[in-house]
């Protein structure tokens, strides 16, 4: 989590001279606000930093204006309670409805609760190649579908579903995948992209993160800074182990608040989920968080491969 992106941080040196440094302070914060709506000066005498801001961005009366004097140490707290973190917008990539909770759900959840937009589009109905008979699959997708959605809104997300066919990513044309993923991007604007790890066991997955990374190619235009794979349970470790396709996070999200919704909306998907010891039970879902917070100092994670990284 870096600085606010639309704010510009500029410190200043203020030669102090004879001056009364509260009244050099007071001058360099005057300049500093007319320019830039606010500012930060550090007081050599005492290390003490002053930050003002506006109380009402439509008024630029002094008087509505916070001074405040802080010791240096807790200048990024102060400054993400004054100048909160811009809100992001994060797309997640699925190929079938579960995989989504099952790979990121935990991290969805925590960045819905810290105020950023969550959309989540699943290629597939996750249906069509198990059923030969066209009702009962209709009636199926349709339940898919409701199950999507309902697991969407109890992690904070909206939900989009397509219609590739299930386990057959490979009979369509990449480009269709592409081109869909890429309309998702464009009404959404992420900043973030999760997507599936390129090595795991089945087909659809390995082509969703192919067609999300074709996607996301870092043109002049694209505002998407990160493409982050998950871990998806019973996909990515099942894969012929090779250094090739090997799923080797390198990083990690703290999920311990966001655990029990996790599994809630894990609990949507309940005629996805299997006996022990299949990996794709709650029970294990929920050792598994533990198991990557153990590695990552924290009591639950998530664990992700970035895949690509654009500092602006
Ligand atoms: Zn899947």
């Amino acid at each position: 989590m870096g600085p606010p992106r639309q704010r510009q941080l500029e410190i200043v040196s203020v030669k102090w001279g004879e001056m009364n440094p509260t009244i050099a302070v007071r001058e360099a914060l005057t300049w500093v606000t007319e320019c830039m709506g606010f500012g930060i000066v550090v007081c050599p005498l005492d290390g003490l930093l002053t930050v003002v801001t506006e109380l009402h961005h439509h008024d630029t009366d002094s008087s509505n204006r916070i001074y405040s004097r802080i010791a240096a140490p807790s200048i990024t707290p102060y400054l993400y309670s004054v100048f909160p973190r811009k809100s992001m917008s994060v797309l997640c990539i699925a190929a079938h409805p579960d995989d989504e909770v099952l790979g990121v759900g935990g991290t969805l959840a925590r960045h819905a609760a810290d105020g950023d937009d969550v959309h989540i589009c699943i290629l597939s109905d996750g249906v069509t190649s198990r059923y030969d008979d066209s009702d009962a699959a209709d009636k199926e997708i349709k339940q898919r579908r409701q199950r999507a959605e309902q697991a969407a809104d109890t992690l904070g997300a909206t939900v989009s579903l397509h219609g590739f066919p299930d386990n057959s990513f490979d009979t369509v044309p990449l480009l269709d995948i592409v081109q869909v993923i890429e309309t998702e991007i464009e009404e959404h604007d992420p900043d973030v992209v999760y997507t599936h790890h390129y090595g795991d066991l089945n087909i659809d997955h390995e082509l969703a993160c192919r067609a999300t990374i074709t996607a996301t190619r870092p043109l002049a235009d694209s505002e998407v800074d990160r493409v982050l794979a998950f871990e998806t349970l019973s996909a990515s470790e099942w894969s012929v182990p090779s250094p090739d396709n090997a799923f080797q996070p390198t990083s990690f999200v703290d999920v311990s608040d966001h655990l029990a919704t996790k599994t809630d909306a894990l609990s949507v998907y309940e005629t996805e989920l299997r006996e022990p010891p299949h990996p794709r039970t709650v029970d294990t879902v929920e050792k598994n968080a533990e198991v990557w917070g153990s590695k990552a100092g924290v009591p639950a994670a998530e664990p992700f491969e970035l895949l690509r990284e654009v500092r602006r």
